[in-house]
């Protein structure tokens, strides 16, 4: 089974980019778990065709100790198995606790198990904080490989690099490696070339360059994945790209994260200023 995280600055596109990867790679008839660590818990949204009921959190508080796995796994898109951690109630506790306990409890309830026979975990994580809990996948082994959304925009990379340090600092003691950046275009000047050059002074690669494309707004509107809503769609064949290139991944490093100064002398190489 590979245990996969998706990093990357807020709003960036983790969570549409991970259900849409996701759903390609059950098209190749692989078992995936999708598991959100997101309180917003939109992360399995377009692979269930709505909001999860409840999340792990949700379930935790109500009926306590005493759940069987489906009350917190469903069913979704190519029987893909989706789970929302969930988050405190606003104002109390620390999100990232919760996806401790929430990954824990999936353990003990078997999630995992091997008669689950499952090919792929995926964590999509909140936001570019990778610090408490929302290292925790990371941190603890429940993630071998990272993957970092961004898009040329320069704060997109600063949080990018900022991943690429923990991943690095904890990478070393532990077992997680980078196994590339995703660049979700934001249609910035010279983008795909400044994200490889980007990749490659990390020491990693750019998997992909995923289009910008209002076909995401509408198959979202449709509570589904542009797979699902519009597999005709030349969206759907990128995102289907993008699950075969991570199916036949074999390039997993230790990042070199850069000084402010490299990133910044990269912007302006790559065309900024013109
Ligand atoms: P958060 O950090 O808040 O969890 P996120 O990184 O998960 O955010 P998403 O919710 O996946 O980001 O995406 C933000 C918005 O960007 C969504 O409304 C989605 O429709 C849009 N979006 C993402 N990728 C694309 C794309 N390739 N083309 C067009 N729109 C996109
Ligand atoms: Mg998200």
């Amino acid at each position: 089974m590979r245990k996969i995280a998706i990093y990357g600055k807020g709003g960036i596109g983790k969570s549409t980019t991970t259900q849409n990867t996701v759903a390609g790679l059950a098209e190749l008839g692989k078992k995936v778990m999708i598991v959100g660590c997101d309180p917003k818990a939109d992360s399995t949204r377009l692979l269930l065709h709505g909001m999860a009921q409840r999340t792990v959190l949700d379930t935790l508080r109500e009926e306590g100790e005493d759940i069987d796995l489906e009350d917190v796994l469903k069913p979704g898109f190519g029987d893909t198995r989706c789970v929302e951690s969930g988050g405190p109630e606003p104002g109390v506790g620390c999100a990232g606790r919760g996806i401790i306990t929430s990954i824990n409890l999936l353990e003990q309830l078997g999630a995992y198990d091997n008669d689950k026979q499952l090919d792929y975990v995926f964590y999509d994580v909140l936001g570019d904080v990778v610090c408490g809990g929302f290292a925790m996948p990371i941190r603890d082994g429940k993630a071998e490989e990272v993957y970092i959304v961004c898009s040329g925009e320069m704060m997109a990379m600063y949080a990018a690099n900022n991943i690429c340090k923990s991943i690095a600092k904890f990478g070393k003691a532990g077992t997680v490696r980078l196994g590339g950046l995703i660049c979700n275009s934001r249609k910035v000047d010279n983008e795909a070339n400044m994200i490889e050059e980007f990749a490659r002074k990390l020491g990693t690669q750019m998997i992909h360059f995923v289009p910008r494309d209002n076909m995401v707004q509408h198959a979202e509107i449709n509570r589904k994945t542009v797979i699902d809503h519009e597999p005709t769609h030349n969206q759907a064949n990128e995102y289907r790209a993008l699950a075969k290139k991570i199916d036949e991944n074999k390039m997993m490093v230790l990042p070199t994260p850069l000084e402010m100064e490299e990133l910044e002398s990269l912007l302006i190489d790559f065309g900024v200023l013109n």
